[in-house]
């Protein structure tokens, strides 16, 4: 008998399957709005000229393929961080921040998930926004914390539930853990106001719990990388200690390289080199050390004047085009095909997603019917829709709600 007989197949996982069926479809009106990766406005994957500028300038440096240190790139971490924290930020400037570099947005959740677990001093439980990014739940289980909900979406007005928040973070035991999505929330794409967000800041401050700030879209959801990091930077101002992951593979494009960074704000420098010391503990026995070229990559771009202000655009340039999606979209539902129901969330929604109100029979017939697909959840990739297949896209969600 083998040893391996009695392991029980596993569910296939709920993003990457749609793609599965996708990419079985032989249909040409097929469309795909499953994953999270950009398109540009003919359906390809997108490499940013200034990414393709970063890797000339690489090549002509001749650099080679050491080892990194076990926190990865110094200089990367540093660029990361004031991308995030801002050139004013106290802590920022006094050398209190301790930054690693993580492999990309899902490593620097998984460190922060495993350093909370060996070094918090209080509560083990980590409160999520219900619902949440669908991995988030897996990392901070298998980082041995112990997984609990807050109240997020009103399904009825497909938008903020900011009472339940407010309660339910009001209930939580105090010094519990926090996860926050510092912009474009996944996968609803609804987020707090800036108001909302300092009434959040009160409540995690008056009932002493950790916020734990997940930042995966800096840029991608305005366009505008100062206006997106609002959240982190306020909750900072204020006093908070931190943590914050975030990703370079939206904003720069680099999903396959996995550039990222942790970090958390300590109290001084004394501080931040123990925590650096811990992280290192933490990170070693976990990979060694992170992979290099995407590091220098985005070391590359955030420093150099000219680069930064090139990607700075071609941010812009992606968040636009998908908020001209969103209001094609709601243009051709609302006035063209005059589509039961109400629409106004797809174009008040922000970033990658939009939580469509879609159901899992309806995205079904979608899938079948149209050859469109989606997460069973309704959630839609904005990013997956461009002037070829959006009008197909809203003729077939017209018949599927009809
Ligand atoms: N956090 C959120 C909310 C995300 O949506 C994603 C990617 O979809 C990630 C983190 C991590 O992505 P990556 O590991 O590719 O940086």
């Amino acid at each position: 008998v083998s040893t391996w007989s009695a392991v029980a197949a596993g569910p296939p996982d709920p993003i990457l399957g749609v793609t599965e069926a996708f990419k079985a479809d032989k249909d040409p009106r097929k469309i795909n709005l499953g994953v999270g990766a950009y398109r540009d406005g003919n359906g390809k994957p997108y490499v940013l000229e200034s990414v393709k500028k970063a890797e000339e300038i690489l090549t002509a440096s001749n650099f080679d393929k050491e080892y990194l240190p076990i926190t990865g790139l110094a200089e990367f971490n540093k660029r990361a961080a004031l991308l995030a924290y801002g050139a004013d930020s106290a802590p920022l400037k006094d050398g209190a921040i301790s930054v690693t570099q993580s492999i990309s947005g899902t490593g620097a959740l998984r460190i922060g998930g495993a350093f909370l677990a060996r070094h918090y001093p209080h509560s083990k439980a980590i409160y999520l926004p219900v619902p949440s990014w669908g991995n988030h739940t897996p990392i901070f289980r298998d980082s041995g914390l112990e997984v609990r909900g807050y109240r997020y979406f009103d399904k009825k007005t497909v938008g903020l539930d900011f009472e339940g928040l407010k309660a339910d973070l009001r209930a939580a035991p105090e010094q519990s853990i926090v996860l926050l999505h510092a912009c474009a929330h996944n996968p609803t794409g609804i987020d707090p106001t800036q108001a909302q967000w300092a009434e959040i800041s009160d409540i995690v401050k008056e009932r002493k719990l950790f916020p734990f700030f997940d930042m995966a879209y800096q840029g991608f959801a305005s366009g505008d990388t100062a206006r997106d990091a609002f959240a982190v930077r306020h909750f900072v101002s204020q006093g908070h200690q931190i943590a914050l992951a975030q990703s370079f593979a939206k904003n720069m494009g680099l999903y396959g390289e996995r550039v990222g960074a942790f970090s958390l704000v300590t109290a001084d420098p004394a501080e931040k080199a123990r925590v650096d010391s811990q992280l290192k503990i933490v990170i070693r026995p976990l990979y060694s050390n992170p992979p290099v070229h995407g590091a220098l990559l985005a070391n590359a771009i955030l420093g150099d004047k000219a680069l930064y202000a090139q990607w700075e655009g071609e941010v812009k340039g992606m968040a636009d085009r998908i908020i001209s999606m969103r209001e094609k979209l709601y243009g051709l539902l609302t006035n063209d095909l005059k589509t039961p129901g109400e629409w106004g969330h797809i174009k008040s929604q922000i970033g990658m997603f939009s939580f469509t109100g879609l159901n899992s029979d309806q995205t079904k017939v979608l899938a079948e019917k149209a050859h469109v697909y989606m997460t069973a959840d309704g959630r839609i990739s904005m990013a997956g829709l461009n002037a070829n297949n959006i009008v197909h896209f809203a003729e077939s969600v017209d018949a599927a709600v009809k």
